[in-house]
């Protein structure tokens, strides 16, 4: 049983790297983010409850968010364990965690501002099925259609510089103390989150004391067989499940 933390400054591919670790170790990959988002597209109580918190590029209000976790992992699906991604943001978040949880390491993807801000706003989201794009690193094969559900891709909503903004102001103000809180337990692993994708996938492992992934087989016609992962892409590459 694994249980890990995956933080880092919005699109630093925490959704991408948790989930190729997530995958490889049968880890269930827990998002918040993307609980609140498919609640918003679903129309639930709880996406009204979040959408415009969301949207300005706020933090969700700590007791919502702590229910949304708890609920999440009493759901007891991770025999294997878990990764989580975008929880605890702040110090009251990361206190509630610790009282509940053990855990065996925090994945800590560093990442300049500016290139936080070259990659998100070149992020887009398929309004069909979720999916999540990166404009600088892979184009769908049709400019604004999903390669998947062939949906219009739309920037998040929360993707914009002023949002972006908010949230870089934030995660220096709350996230950083958050840090500071794991790594006097010891947990931190940081991590250069600029290379490929696969390079800092590695770099994660091999701070982790895990095996190294075994690299996509290409088949044939020259794609990927196995993993379904370009190996030669960015750090953003798309498409990617949400996150
Ligand atoms: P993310 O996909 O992790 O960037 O999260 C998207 C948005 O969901 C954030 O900008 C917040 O509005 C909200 N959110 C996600 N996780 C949390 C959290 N741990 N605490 C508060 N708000 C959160």
């Amino acid at each position: 049983m694994r249980k890990y933390v995956i933080m880092g400054v919005q699109g630093s591919g925490k959704g991408t790297q948790a989930t190729m670790l997530g995958e490889d170790l049968d880890l269930v990959h827990i998002s918040v983010g993307e609980i609140f988002r498919l609640n918003v597209q679903q129309h639930t109580k709880l996406g009204a409850q979040v959408r415009r918190t969301m949207a300005a590029g706020e933090l969700v209000g700590d007791d919502l968010v702590e229910g949304v976790v708890k609920a999440r992992l009493a759901e007891h699906d991770w025999n294997f364990g878990f990764i989580i991604d975008g929880f605890p943001r702040n110090e009251r978040q990361a206190e509630f965690f610790l009282e509940s949880y053990d855990i065996d390491g925090v994945i800590h993807l560093d990442m300049p501002d500016s290139e936080v801000r070259r990659r998100v706003l070149a992020r887009r989201l398929c309004s069909g099925c979720g999916m999540d794009y990166n404009l600088l690193a892979s184009s769908p094969a049709v400019a604004g259609q999903c390669d998947v559900c062939g949906g219009e891709l739309i920037p998040r909503e929360d993707d914009t510089e002023e949002a972006l903004a908010v949230r870089l102001r934030d995660y220096h103000q709350k996230t950083n103390p958050v840090l500071d809180i794991f790594r006097r337990k010891e947990y931190v692993v940081t991590v250069d989150a600029r290379p490929d994708r696969e390079i800092v996938q590695q770099a994660i492992r091999a701070k982790l004391g895990l095996p190294p992934r075994a690299l996509p087989v290409p088949s044939q016609d020259g794609q990927p067989a196995s993993s379904g992962q370009p190996a030669s892409s960015g750090g953003q590459a798309g498409p990617q499940p949400g996150g």
